[in-house]
């Protein structure tokens, strides 16, 4: 049946017309050893991406590239390279290398909800300091640890 060659024809074709878009630019680079971990080419994607937009920034200051394509192109490479990036984060969540991280950001994430540390909460301004402060991050206040600002009466 020639349905299979039909369909290796028509990736191959796809492939073909896709590479000089991927690859272009980057010259030999693009050229690299693709035996590789997914992950692992994604970042050398995502590295690839970089180094063209060092090189568009660079012709850019030469003034070899009009502002306007600059802009474009500068917006397509960052959106590219945000692309890949957010690729690589779901394999190494994949992967599950990485799977603590995720589980410690969410749990830092639950405990800030749950508990904004009123202790350094501005007795001046009402300003949530999120760190261990000794003045408020907002107005400068002085903070004193276990909450109220000390108010001493007298002298
Ligand atoms: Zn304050």
């Amino acid at each position: 049946m020639p349905l299979t060659i039909a369909l290796a024809t028509a990736v191959a074709l796809a492939v073909f017309v896709a590479w000089p878009l991927l690859a272009s630019e980057t010259g030999a680079e693009a050229f690299l050893p693709v035996d590789v971990t997914p992950l692992a080419d994604l970042k050398r994607r995502r590295m690839v991406v970089y180094e063209n937009l060092q090189d568009l920034e660079f012709e850019y200051k030469a003034g070899k590239i009009a502002s306007e394509d600059y802009q474009a192109m500068s917006a397509n490479y960052k959106a590219e390279a945000a692309g890949l990036m957010s690729a690589s984060l779901e394999a190494e969540t994949a992967s599950g290398s990485d799977a603590w991280i995720e589980r410690e950001v969410s749990a830092r994430r639950a405990r800030r909800k749950s508990a904004p540390s009123p202790e350094y909460t501005c007795a001046e301004c009402g300003f949530e300091n999120p760190l261990p402060v000794k003045f408020c991050g907002e107005c400068g206040a002085k903070l004193e640890p276990g909450g109220q600002k000390k108010v001493t009466s007298g002298k």
